[in-house]
């Protein structure tokens, strides 16, 4: 898997990431098989945008969980939403469900199942959602292949 990367790639590898893009999106626009991991190290200790703009499916989670009355790092836990974009989402909206949140959930400080990355947050076995979706990709695959043997 040592694939060499030229440094006009791997800058591509860097602005892409910087402006929030998924890991999917960037192997897309590179054309390249890149593994997680290859992308990881070149992007460890950037600063990621959070997406701006939301998928309709996104925007419907932000809003259930606001109206649940989840608390904003909640949200965005779940959503990569910044405060910014979820505060605009849930505008007008009655948190119907207002108690007092008690749940504290646990920080994790430990390495990704997936890509091996050092990782502390609520995330109980991925440092990020491209890991989590990779791995349950991977997981969909190999159940459909044992179906078809
Ligand atoms: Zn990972």
């Amino acid at each position: 898997m040592g694939t060499k990367l030229t440094s006009k790639q791997v800058q591509t590898i860097k602005e892409l990431y910087v402006k929030g893009k998924t890991y999917s999106e960037i192997k897309e626009a590179l054309n390249l098989q890149l593994s997680n991991t290859t992308i990881v190290k070149y992007t460890r200790g950037l600063e990621r945008e959070h997406p701006s703009q939301l998928s309709e499916e996104q925007i419907q989670v932000v809003r259930r969980m606001y109206k649940k009355g989840r608390t904003y790092e909640e949200i965005r836990e779940i959503t990569n939403a910044s405060v910014r974009t979820i505060l605009k989402y849930t505008k007008g909206i009655k948190r119907t469900g207002k108690r007092k949140y008690t749940y504290n959930p646990p920080v994790f400080k430990r390495n990704c199942d997936h890509c091996g990355k050092y990782y502390e947050s609520h995330r109980r076995r991925y440092c990020s959602e491209e890991c989590y979706y990779e791995v349950n990709k991977e997981n969909a695959m190999k159940r459909s292949q044992a179906l078809r043997q």
